[in-house]
């Protein structure tokens, strides 16, 4: 049985074959039974979800309803403000932060009548590929327990493939809502830099951060997006753009004569699975048997990315997280004797080990002695790599390349070495240091049967071409539920 997708409760909803209520009492009961073996959430919110489905249901009633979405539940990623809701980036120092004020993502689920199921774990401030970073347990993998989610948006990436929420927000500065989408089997959407409101998301790295839709289908990924996108006076860099309906524009493509970039950069890495590759090499003669012309293009710069990444994340992190001194906010150790004292305790036992890695490699790359060295000489490699994307974005309309080098890994195989769990990134942190937009989608299964997500990439405010591409390839792969994860709840 196949989990059902956001659009087709909204249709329910609408015929009345069923209440919100009635449907966010099944999902917290689904979150109830599964939670258990999983652990997606940090907070479920379980009476305020019911005040606000019964809410929606008398909209409804009354004829007055918000959006054709009123009413349909809404998992979020705990690094997303949320008034009157603990919001704690999975990290200690925030354990009883709750905010006074919504953040422009979340407010806008609220004025179209989403009904928020709950906060859902991830890696400490949305650093980590694995869940294992976060400071309340890890998240499992719905396809095998044994093995990662994937990360940093792990609960928001697991409870959809569960069928605990009908769909979800993550977070990407490097990757996190794509690789996640690939280990559990959803489509996950990175929008372009801008096109979403950055307001009342707590910041990892400002110039890498984008909120996105994490669904079961395409057509899902399109309505999110549409209802979450758009300027916001409240952050100086979302783009005065109009908003697109994407989810109208899907039928109104198509891939026939288009060109579809092949990086050589992506596809001949060493280390790449089997499974993998013959997933990549059967979606490429799909793409091919819908009209697409496949281009083989170079992007020589992206094989700094990782090293450009971790240099620019960091940095960016180092001056973000210095806000968390233990005056204000969650965690503040006890008994100090002075106000150094107090900073320098609270952060020690506040932040987790990975957390303080990148803080420390940040502030050292940012060091008066080092800043042109490391810093500077990263910003450059960073516009080298954007220069890759316009020019195979000049000779194609889309790239397509590998989401995950490898399937989802068992837990503890690469949490003893950051280097290894940075390799998890390989193909996704170009597209954030370009600040340009695209999806992991599901295009079949490798290794031990588990999902193997494909990536689809498009220029600046590209999203249209890029949602009608994934639609059309979604419809040819036939891989789209037809599979269910064995710890799902149905
Ligand atoms: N896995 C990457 C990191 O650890 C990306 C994280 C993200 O996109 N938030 O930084």
């Amino acid at each position: 049985m196949s989990l059902p997708c956001a659009h087709e409760l909204a249709r329910q909803l609408a015929d009345g074959t069923v209440t919100s209520a009635a449907l966010t009492e099944r999902y917290l009961k689904a979150i109830e039974r599964t939670e258990p073996a999983l652990h997606s959430f940090v907070t479920v919110t379980g009476q305020r979800a019911m005040e606000a489905a019964r809410a929606s249901d008398a909209r409804r009633a009354a004829g007055s309803l918000l959006s054709p979405l009123d009413g349909v539940p809404i998992a979020v990623k705990d690094n997303m403000i949320t008034e009157g809701v603990a919001t704690t980036c999975s990290s200690k120092i925030l354990g009883n932060f709750v905010p006074p004020y919504n953040g422009t993502v979340i407010q806008k689920l609220q004025d179209a009548g989403l009904v928020i199921l709950g906060k859902t774990n991830l890696d400490e401030f949305a650093m980590g590929s694995s869940s294992e970073n976060s400071a309340f347990g890890v998240t499992r993998n719905p396809w095998d327990t044994n093995r990662v989610p994937g990360g940093s948006s792990a609960g928001s990436a697991s409870c959809v493939a569960a069928g605990q929420a009908p769909w979800s927000l993550g977070s990407d500065t490097g990757g996190s809502i794509r690789q996640p989408a690939s280990f559990c089997g959803i489509v996950g959407l990175k929008p372009t830099y801008g096109r979403v409101s950055r307001y009342g998301l707590v910041a990892f790295a400002s110039s890498l951060d984008q909120i996105g839709p994490m669904t079961l289908d395409v057509r899902d990924a399109a309505l999110l997006l549409e209802t979450i996108s758009g300027h916001d006076p409240k952050d100086s860099t979302s783009a005065k753009l109009p908003v697109p309906r994407y989810s109208e524009e899907l039928e109104k493509g198509s891939l026939r004569g288009k060109k579809v970039a092949r990086p050589r950069e992506f596809f001949e890495i060493d280390g790449i699975e089997p499974g993998v590759k013959a997933v990549l090499d059967n979606t490429i003669e799909k793409l091919a048997s819908l009209g697409a012309e496949i281009v083989d293009v170079s992007m020589p710069h992206t094989k700094y990315s990782i090293s450009c990444y971790y240099l620019v994340a960091t940095a960016e992190a180092s001056s973000n997280l210095a806000r968390y001194d233990g005056a204000q906010y969650g965690h503040r150790t006890p008994g100090t004797k002075n106000i150094v004292e107090m900073y320098s305790k609270s952060r020690a036992e506040g932040f987790g080990d990975e957390v303080k890695r990148r803080i420390m490699i940040g502030t050292y790359a940012l060091s008066a002695g080092y800043y042109d060295a490391y810093y500077l000489k990263a910003l450059k490699v960073r516009t080298l790599i954007k220069r890759d994307y316009d020019e195979a974005l000049a000779k194609a309309d889309l790239i397509v390349a590998p989401t995950s080098p490898f399937v989802a890994f068992p837990f503890g195989s690469r949490s003893a070495d950051p280097l290894s769990m940075y390799l998890c990134d390989i193909f996704t942190l170009s597209l954030n240091l370009a600040g340009y937009c695209g999806l992991s989608m599901p295009a079949g299964f490798g290794e031990h049967g588990l999902p193997v997500g494909i990536q689809l990439l498009a220029g600046a405010f590209q999203e249209t071409k890029l949602l009608q591409g994934a639609w059309e390839l979604e419809q040819t792969l036939g891989v789209t539920g037809t599979r269910t994860a064995p710890a799902a709840a149905v």
